[in-house]
């Protein structure tokens, strides 16, 4: 043997790096993350994006899988990610293609031994899971036995409860929510956040890589308008969802603390109007800027320092909600994506898909203004109440009778904070194939009396109808044609007739 090359070797062998490589998918935050942690034990660590552009294809009725808000939402999400990993000596590396193609890329040309990632609920992102980790197992890092791959180690941090802690086995997860959450608040107990380092190792990429363009990733239906610019939101006191983990923890300390509205969650939460009646951690929640049990230690410190009452009690019950969805789509897998759900007896509605009824209901231009107030605001904000997506929903699968997985598509377009297990759990649940074991539609007159009573939601996202007098708000097309002058609408021109006669529809799902 050569000795020069020998002792090369051997020192090379001693001074190579141990370099690992972490993705980000739904957990784009730095406190609070296991996989991060675990990959910044090595001397180099190489942090990793992918915008794949089969998340933001088209769905099969025509719209995008992810809409202009999302969109926005995601990149500032991101951008703010590689801020914050720059502070602590680290980088984000951000590429636009396959994360199964470029993550071994990565890998080999940076000598990679171990990939770090959070694992997923749903049945895509675990296809994705396993087809990294088919590539990576082909590799072999360096100064391994030849046939050793890379290794991928899974992590999961998006819930409450951590899995492992859950007093029951996933495919035992009772199909009813109630029976579910008695038995984790019993049974289990919330993990403490994970401490995180103020440094990380280096990144020894060299092109970073930039975040893609707006317009590259956003494909706009013409007939849909949410362009800002066409609707002046400046004046409607609707919170400004801003990407990021900086944006998240700010809403955190100036929901729970500065704003103390935590106090009050449970009275105020069925609001419709304004930026405090809920949290609205949803979003950050989704994109995994925010950790739930962050928002866990929040509250429980707030019980200690302010006060503790059903209202702080309530906020960890609707995270539990959250988890719930998480684990029936790991115990049920695609069957909530499915037209009947994991209902076993047929569906009473007969479910169609009719353009015409679907379209208006999308753009809020049904004629029936507590469904269209809501779905104004989500068209023009990304966001919309909970009473409002429970309405919105029960309208268009129980009145309009209308295939109620176009409609999660939609929501899925524009909500900001769309995830999978919340946002098609929640629509199977209010379709009637989900977990209810009740047939419950709401009467969506009876619902704007009681939480829109003044009618001030509607007079705020559909201005035509701006001077209806309350007694006729909910059903504007009751006006006289002198009440319709006195108030400056034509119903018809200035705001549509009810594409549906709604009483009709109640006393059809009667039969
Ligand atoms: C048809 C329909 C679709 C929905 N789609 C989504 C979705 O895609 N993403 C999403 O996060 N939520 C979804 N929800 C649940 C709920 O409406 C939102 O989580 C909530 O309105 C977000 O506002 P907030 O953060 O102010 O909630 P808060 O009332 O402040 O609640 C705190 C947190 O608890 C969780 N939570 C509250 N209610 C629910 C619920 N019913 N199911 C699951 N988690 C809940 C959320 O993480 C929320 O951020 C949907 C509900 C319905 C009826």
């Amino acid at each position: 043997m050569n000795p020069i090359v020998g002792n090369y070797v051997c020192l090379a062998m001693k001074t190579q790096p141990k370099t690992s490589l972490v993705l980000f998918r739904n957990d784009l935050r730095i406190h609070d993350n296991e996989a991060l942690l675990e990959a910044s034990k090595a001397d180099r660590m190489i942090p990793v994006y992918v915008f794949d552009p089969r998340k933001f294809s088209a769905t099969e009725y025509g719209f995008p899988r992810v809409g202009p808000h999302r969109i926005r939402f995601l990149l500032e999400t991101v951008r703010n990610l590689r801020k914050n990993l720059r502070a602590r000596n680290s980088d984000l590396v951000i590429r636009t293609g396959h994360p199964e193609a470029i993550v071994p890329e990565l890998a080999r040309e940076y000598g990679v031994t171990e990939v770090f990632l959070h694992a997923e609920a749903t049945s895509e992102e675990r296809v994705d899971e396993d087809a990294l980790e088919t590539a990576l197992v082909s590799l072999s890092p360096p100064d391994s036995g030849a046939s050793a791959g890379i290794r991928l180690k899974k992590f999961w941090g998006s819930t409450l409860y951590h899995p492992d802690d859950l007093p029951l086995d996933p495919d035992q997860v009772p199909d009813v929510f109630t029976d579910f959450r008695k038995k984790v608040e019993k049974g289990s107990r919330v993990r403490e956040t994970i401490a995180m380092p103020n440094t990380l190792p280096p990144c020894p990429v060299d092109d970073p890589g930039e975040l893609p363009a707006l317009e590259t990733l956003r494909a706009l239906p013409d007939h849909f308008l949410w362009d800002e610019r066409q609707h002046d939101l400046s004046h409607k006191p609707v919170l400004r969802f801003k990407g990021g983990e900086d944006a998240a923890l700010e809403r955190v300390r100036g929901y729970i603390w500065d704003g103390d509205h935590l106090k009050r969650y449970k009275e105020t939460r069925n609001g419709l109007l304004g930026a405090d009646y809920s949290s609205k951690f949803s979003p950050w929640l989704a994109t995994g800027a925010l950790s739930p049990r962050l928002i866990h230690e929040q509250v429980r410190r707030y019980e200690k320092e302010r006060v503790k009452n059903s209202s702080t009690y309530w906020m960890i019950f609707e995270l539990i909600w959250r988890d719930y969805f998480k684990f029936v789509f790991i115990k049920h897998g695609n069957a909530l994506f499915k037209m009947d759900g994991i209902r076993t007896s047929p569906h009473p509605v007969d479910w169609r898909y009719d353009q015409h009824l679907a379209g208006a209901w999308q753009r809020g231009e049904t004629g029936i203004p507590f469904a269209d107030a809501n779905m104004r605001e989500l068209l023009l904000t990304g966001f919309m109440s909970n009473r409002g997506r429970q309405n919105a929903a029960s309208f268009f699968s129980w009145n309009l009778r209308q295939e109620w997985r176009i409609g999660a598509a939609w929501f899925e377009t524009l909500l900001l904070d769309y995830d999978p297990c919340s946002n098609w759990g929640n629509w199977a649940y209010n379709s009637g194939v989900g977990n209810d074991p009740r047939q419950r539609h709401f009467n969506i007159l009876g619902q704007a009396d009681r939480y829109d009573q003044n009618g001030d939601y509607i007079r705020h996202w559909i201005p035509a109808l701006h001077n209806a007098p309350a007694s006729h708000i909910h059903q504007p097309h009751s006006l006289s044609a002198e009440d319709q002058r006195r108030c400056a609408v034509q119903i018809g021109k200035d705001y549509p007739r009810p594409i549906i006669d709604l009483e009709a529809s109640y006393e059809r799902l009667k039969s």
